[in-house]
């Protein structure tokens, strides 16, 4: 089974992401891709596509509910790695459960992550 978050994406499809403009500054250590982001104001950037009156991140690959992914996941804004994925470590998720919900998706509960990680363990 894979990981729900690839089976999902709709968080990517409902903010606004705005960062500190250094996250996207390789001169000073950051790794977001510059071209893929947009000046928000003389502090902050934001992912391109996230603005829009329906917001999707210009990163975002593949289908929501289906199969989506980051495609920029190991040099995503810190904001993104601040949004868990309802109750995988225990806690709801409001940013999770707001954007599935917007995406006609039901929200993530403690049960799934049973499931996910029964079909997961290894095989002995
Ligand atoms: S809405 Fe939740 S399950 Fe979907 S990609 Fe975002 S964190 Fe993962
Ligand atoms: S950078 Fe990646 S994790 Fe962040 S909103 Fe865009 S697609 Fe989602």
């Amino acid at each position: 089974m894979i990981h729900p978050c690839l089976r999902c994406g709709a968080c990517c499809a409902c903010f606004r992401v705005a960062f500190h403009w250094m996250e996207a500054d390789s001169s000073l250590g950051g790794e977001v891709p510059p071209e893929l982001t947009e000046q928000l104001d003389p502090h902050r950037l934001v992912m391109r596509g996230t603005q829009a009156y329906q917001p999707r991140c210009v990163a975002l690959e593949g289908t929501i509910g289906v199969a989506a992914r980051c495609g920029i996941h190991p040099r995503r804004p810190s904001v993104c790695r601040d949004v868990p994925p309802s109750w995988e470590f225990g806690e709801p998720s409001p940013q999770c459960d707001k954007g599935r919900i917007t995406h006609g998706l039901s929200p993530l509960t403690p049960e799934d992550w049973i499931r996910f990680r029964e079909a997961n363990a290894p095989k002995v």
